[in-house]
């Protein structure tokens, strides 16, 4: 019987679940994926983590949780810098210290570094690692890389097109099918600024994607927009960038989105007690008062956010863009 390694359904696993499960896939592990965000799993989060933790890593340890006791290993790398310029926030560095220590009768941890400031070939090395738990060797590990590497570009390909991360990760399971599939299109156009794991996790974003879809409301995130264009972008009169990869990039794409203007409005979602959000906050207020013609409102979730006045705030908000729009129509 395969080994089983659990990855948990937050953090990273919005960014790189593909990735991942294709490296272990190739070297004879079965990935087990805890399940989406539920009510029990946001609970036992709450339970097993600091109670001033911030809400995406209370889910973390509910994803935990919800592993523990279905899996012979958890995948938690300590993920440090995977761009030579930028860290994650330190929750990040420290998640699995936290979970080893804090949860009972955790299974074994993967736990690799993966700083890409430390050599040419850090990140492969670090897959080495990895290989070694289940006696991969090194030619099965280059292998699988290169599969892993090739599944992530295609992933981001389908990210850059308007999916979200789980609409990508079903397209992946069936080749062609995004070419006979669009993303859905409508008359407004926001663009929600934020993490990605607050974002798309629909239980602690009250379906905020959905909501302004049925809305009307074509969304867009950072995840859409091609790194490319992002690295282009100053992080206003910063004499420098923000030091968290995930901020920056946020940062980066409140920028690119004011400045090109062509959306209909800005939301900002920030998760309650994030550290590098309460700089975060301000800076891209700031960009937001630049740009008073785009209209903007900040959104902050935590774990008791409520679906009722989630979707109030978002109807209101919606309906002021939409008659804004058709004021805007009648004077030309
Ligand atoms: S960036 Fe903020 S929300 Fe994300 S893990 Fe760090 S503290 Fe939590």
């Amino acid at each position: 019987m395969a080994v089983k390694v659990g990855i948990p359904g937050a953090l990273l696993f919005y960014l790189y679940f593909p990735m991942w499960q294709a490296f272990f896939n190739e070297i004879g592990v079965q990935v087990v994926p805890s399940g989406r965000t539920t009510k029990s799993i946001m609970d036992k989060g709450i339970r097993e983590a600091l109670a001033d933790a911030c809400v995406p890593i209370k889910l973390f340890y509910g994803h935990v949780m919800d592993l523990k006791g279905k899996v012979d290993y958890l995948f938690i790398p300590r993920v440090v810098c995977l761009n030579r310029k930028t860290v994650y926030c330190p929750k990040f560095l420290g998640l699995p210290d936290m979970i080893k220590y804090s949860v009972d009768d955790v299974p074994p941890i993967i736990n690799v570094r993966m700083d890409s400031r430390q050599g040419r070939f850090a990140i492969l090395k670090a897959y080495c690692e990895i290989g070694k738990y289940f006696g991969a060797g090194k030619l099965s590990v280059i292998r699988a890389y290169l599969k892993a590497a090739g599944i992530h570009y295609h992933y981001n390909r389908l990210l850059r097109k308007g999916w979200s991360p789980l609409e990508a990760m079903e397209l992946l399971k069936n080749p062609g099918a995004d070419k006979i599939c669009r993303p859905p299109k409508a008359n407004l156009k926001f663009a929600i600024l934020g993490y990605p794991y607050a974002i798309y996790d629909s239980f602690i974003s009250v379906s905020i994607v959905e909501k302004l879809r049925q809305l009307g409301v074509m969304v867009m995130t950072a995840e859409n927009i091609h790194p490319a264009l992002l690295a282009l972008q100053k992080n206003c009169d910063l004499p420098k960038r923000l030091f968290w990869t995930l901020s920056d990039i946020v940062l980066k794409a409140a920028h690119l989105l004011f400045k090109r203007g062509r959306i209909d409005g800005v939301l900002h979602l920030t998760a309650f007690g994030c550290g590098p959000d309460s700089l975060l906050n301000k800076l891209i207020e700031m960009e937001a008062k630049k740009h008073r013609n785009i209209p903007f409102m900040t959104l902050m979730i935590d774990e008791h956010t409520g679906e009722a006045g989630m979707a109030t705030r978002l109807e209101a908000f919606v309906d002021m863009v939409r008659r804004r729009k058709e004021a805007e129509a009648c004077r030309r």
